[in-house]
């Protein structure tokens, strides 16, 4: 019998009998436990809970709030090793790359220690004689999450504690493939306090969400994942009255313009598009050369340096990056390779048929090259959500920008150049929502924002940061008069003014 990873509702984790489905140790390739899929009592049990906290929370001060988060922060730093070597076993990613997710998740808990500042309000005095008026942040009650495989650490915590700092109770749905991080970072925050009830998280697949998605209880829904999913969610969400954030795919693009410095610009492509097995929301999986010489001399530094990547489990950080997150992505991975080349690319460096010795049912895949690439290929439409970087060609910047645009997603782009006028028009113009000059990946800090354009986001707002609060609040604005006493006032039919 493998272990079965349970949920965590009302301050304790638990298992009932229900559905489970396999999680496998990706380096392997073996089934290394399983997850429990929420029925829906299970999912019941956790709003039920959420809402029995909400009243005392909401009232909680946002000063006692964030005090909480202040020792979460601690005890995930005191963790750090553990949180990663989860991170690192069901997702495959090494260690050193964990370290970071686990850093930039680190980040949003500190921007959420800043509540009792960032809920403050607005205050308007004499606003009209005797009239003072003011706008306050007030919670909106019970709110769900719901996160994708590739970030079990950093993509919950781009949610939950600035939601749970505003005063809301959260309901987190993690990926089934790999929720063991997310449940160990549940337990880490009540350790650090938080009462009962105000973050529970529930496993479970499509069923669990469905029951998410109708309830109307919950007043809003954050997502992260696929697009498909993220149009679905969206259309469900907003049809039940929830407020909702639904970030999906995409396929960044980075332009390399001819005076770009090639070697500075080929080692930050490796990074950008092979790290964590290009399985990032924001990987480098286009570059659009201008000109010939920019796209061969591009392809000559990045086909030498690719021969020194090491590819393995997450537990040697002498590799570069791991496997894939299951044998089906892989399948999926290797048949948009086979189909650029069916298609007329020419594949300059092949990661088909990796073996990585000790670990051959891992779901690898070599990093991978390919040139020619043309806007009508499978292989370019789709997000291919693996190691594999292609290179486009062609004669003008103003048609690289005109690729990007026409792209049905519009998560993160970058431009390599030396000329600020270029870099600038770039970034004035290009339709996309994270745009890196020089940065391949530009993934704002915590006090920014994050969010694509076009089909990478469904909504109105980004996440976490300042669009963040937002979204987690709703604005209630109270105007205040209070008379003289003794003097008597008439009645007024105009419009107050
Ligand atoms: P996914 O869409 O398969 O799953 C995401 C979540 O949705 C999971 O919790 C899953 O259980 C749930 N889900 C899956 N199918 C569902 C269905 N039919 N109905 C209801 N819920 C369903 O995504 P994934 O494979 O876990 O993650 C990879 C994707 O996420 C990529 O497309 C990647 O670009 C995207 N992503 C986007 C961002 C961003 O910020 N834009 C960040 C990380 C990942």
């Amino acid at each position: 019998m493998k272990k079965v990873v349970g949920h965590f509702i009302d301050g304790e984790i638990v298992e009932y009998n229900e559905r489970t489905q396999d999680i496998y140790d990706p380096a392997l390739g073996d089934v290394a436990a399983q997850v429990a899929l929420a029925s829906k009592e299970t999912v019941e049990l956790a709003i039920a809970s959420a809402q029995k906290a909400f009243p005392e929370w909401r009232n909680t001060t946002p000063l006692k709030r964030a005090r909480v988060m202040f020792r979460f922060k601690e005890l995930l730093e005191e963790n750090r090793d553990k949180i990663c070597y989860l991170l690192g076993k069901e997702h495959g990613k090494i260690l050193h790359d964990a370290a970071g997710e686990l850093q930039r998740g680190i980040e949003n808990v500190e921007y959420a220690c800043g509540a009792p500042e960032l809920l403050k309000g607005e205050y308007s005095k004499n606003a009209g004689p005797n009239v003072d008026s003011w706008s306050e942040l007030q919670p909106l009650g019970v709110v769900a999450g719901i996160t994708p495989f590739n970030f079990p650490a950093m993509v919950p915590m781009w949610m939950f504690p600035l939601a749970i700092v505003c005063g809301n109770c959260f309901i987190l749905k993690p990926s089934e493939r790999n929720p063991s991080t997310t449940l160990f970072l549940a337990e880490l925050l009540y350790q650090a306090g938080l009462p009962k009830g105000v973050l529970n998280v529930v496993n479970g697949d499509k069923e669990a969400v469905d029951l998410i998605l109708q309830d109307t209880r919950i007043k809003a829904v954050s997502f992260v994942g696929s697009t498909p999913i993220a149009e679905h969610i969206y259309a469900k969400a907003t049809a039940n009255g929830k407020r909702c954030q639904a970030l999906g795919g995409a396929k960044n693009h980075a332009i390399i313009m001819p005076d770009a410095d090639m070697d500075n610009a080929a080692n930050q492509l490796l990074g950008a598009a092979f790290g964590s097995s290009g399985e990032r929301c924001m990987a480098l999986s286009v570059v659009v050369a201008v000109g010939d010489q920019a796209a061969d001399a591009l392809i000559e530094k990045m086909t030498l340096a690719m021969k020194d990547l090491k590819v393995g489990a997450f537990d040697n950080t002498a590799n570069d990056f791991g496997p894939l997150i299951t044998k089906q992505h892989q399948e999926k991975v290797l048949g948009y390779i086979d189909s650029a080349q069916d298609q007329g690319a020419s594949i300059v460096v092949d990661g088909r048929g990796l073996q990585v010795k000790g670990y051959e049912k891992g779901y690898f895949v070599g990093a991978t090259l390919i040139d020619n690439v043309k806007a009508e290929m499978d292989s370019y439409k789709a997000e291919i959500f693996g190691p594999v970087l292609q290179v486009m060609r062609v004669e003008k910047m103003q048609q690289a920008m005109q690729l990007i645009n026409d792209h049905e997603y519009g998560n993160g782009t970058c431009i390599f150049t030396r000329d600020g006028e270029a870099a600038r028009y770039f970034s004035d113009n290009i339709q996309v929502g994270m745009v890196g000059i020089n940065v391949p990946l530009p993934v704002p800090v915590a006090y920014h924002s994050f969010g694509g354009w076009k089909r990478s986001l469904f909504g109105d707002l980004h996440a976490y940061g300042p669009d963040g609060v937002k979204f987690y609040t709703k604005l209630k604005t109270i105007t205040q008069r209070w008379p003289t006493s003794g003097v008597r006032e008439g009645a007024n039919f105009a419009f107050p003014s």
